[in-house]
């Protein structure tokens, strides 16, 4: 199977990179935002626009300084922002501003053939540490020391610049990876919370890491400190660098910690069952709000599913509505009295069997799960 992966890299480009980087940041903008104004006036088709790309360079000559591709790249993000509203996935495309928190272009890889000799845009050397990149040549690179080259058929490269100051490149590579068929016989039902992150069906509570924490604490603190400072002084863009900093660092945190208990959840088991976050947020009766952990926990749900796939194994999601705290994983009574959040332990009135809440919970999401896999079998 065919699959996709990208490579992030930290990107370390010199002062005149960072101004060709920096003007296509604004051309890519400029681009996206003009074909918005169109749009609204009239119909046009991704085609359409494509076509219509180089009447602007004589219009706009500084479009013509930058990397073409990655103007056609906006366009067809563009179209994706069109497709998604029309879906009803997302509001009506906006337009791009200056200072959003991070600012990215992107560009397709192109190979061609001259005299016998293969040209790319875009090359990865991981010996030397460096990226080939269109109107940037080469620029240095750290990451994936264990890697020595790239494994497949590059198919893009985004490029990013967040609100820490710092620049990145994202790869994205096709991968031909071949998928063992496994027999499933290890199931393993989870509950996702707040306090401990997941709860298995075996009576396993992963907490949070201390570290993740911490930074959760010094961000509150630091947002406190913002609020404070008068807008627009130089210690409010000071407090303000600071906080993206410390965004970086618990984002990257927290990406370590979700890699490590995916991959040890679907290493261990052949079916991984958990709750849609939809259903547990109507179950709990708890105001999900846009926080961190939101983030957190549909962050591990994508991560479950793509790490199943790679190894051959199965993430199945519960979508119904079934309230996986109230009943008791023995005998199925239904109890009411542990709807209350507080109520952490239990013993069930009718088999008389001792509960830990959300223990019990990812068991009755484990046989929910056997029982869904066992009707696709049939
Ligand atoms: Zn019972």
């Amino acid at each position: 199977m065919n699959m996709y992966k990208s490579y992030q890299f930290r990107l370390y480009p010199n002062d005149s990179q960072i101004i060709m980087i920096q003007k296509t940041f604004g051309c890519t903008r400029f681009v996206y935002n003009h074909y918005l104004e169109k749009r609204k006036k009239e119909h046009l088709t991704c085609f359409d626009m494509i076509k219509d790309l180089p009447n602007l360079y004589s219009e706009y000559p500084f479009l013509k300084e930058v990397d073409s591709c990655s103007l056609r790249c906006s366009l067809f993000d563009l179209e994706d922002a069109f497709k998604r509203f029309i879906k009803h996935q997302n509001n009506y495309p906006k337009f791009k501003g200056k200072y959003s928190s991070k600012r990215s272009y992107r560009t397709n890889y192109i190979t061609s053939t001259y005299k016998e000799r293969k040209y790319e845009n875009i090359k990865v050397d991981l010996k030397r540490k460096v990226i080939t990149l269109p109107k940037l040549k080469e620029v240095k690179i750290r990451g994936y020391r264990n890697l020595e080259s790239l494994p497949g058929r590059i198919i893009n490269a985004t490029i990013s610049e967040y609100s820490s100051g710092k620049y990145y490149v994202s790869v994205l590579v096709e991968v031909n990876h071949l998928v063992a068929k496994i027999i499933p016989k290890r199931i393993v039902g989870i509950d996702l919370g707040i306090k401990d992150v997941v709860i298995t069906s075996d009576g396993e509570k992963i907490k949070n890491e201390k570290i993740i924490e911490k930074y959760e604490k010094r961000i509150k603190r630091k947002q406190r400190e913002l609020a404070r400072r008068e807008k627009g002084s130089n210690n409010y863009y000071k407090t303000k660098r600071k906080l993206a900093v410390l965004f970086q660092k618990l984002k990257n945190a927290r990406k370590h910690f979700i890699h490590q208990i995916t991959k040890k959840l679907v290493l261990e088991n052949d079916i991984v069952v958990s709750e849609t976050l939809k259903v547990k947020e109507m179950i709990e009766e708890k105001k999900f709000s846009k926080s961190l952990t939101d983030v957190c926990l549909s962050e591990i749900c994508r991560v479950l599913e793509y790490k199943a796939k790679y190894y051959g194994k199965r993430y199945i999601q519960i979508d119904t509505y079934y309230p996986s705290s109230q009943e008791c994983s023995k005998c199925g009574y239904k109890n009411e009295k542990v709807k209350e959040l507080s109520v952490r332990n239990w013993i069930c009135p009718e088999c008389g069997s001792y509960h830990d809440r959300d223990i019990n919970a990812s068991q009755n999401i484990l046989f929910e799960g056997i029982k869904k896999y066992v009707k696709e079998l049939i």
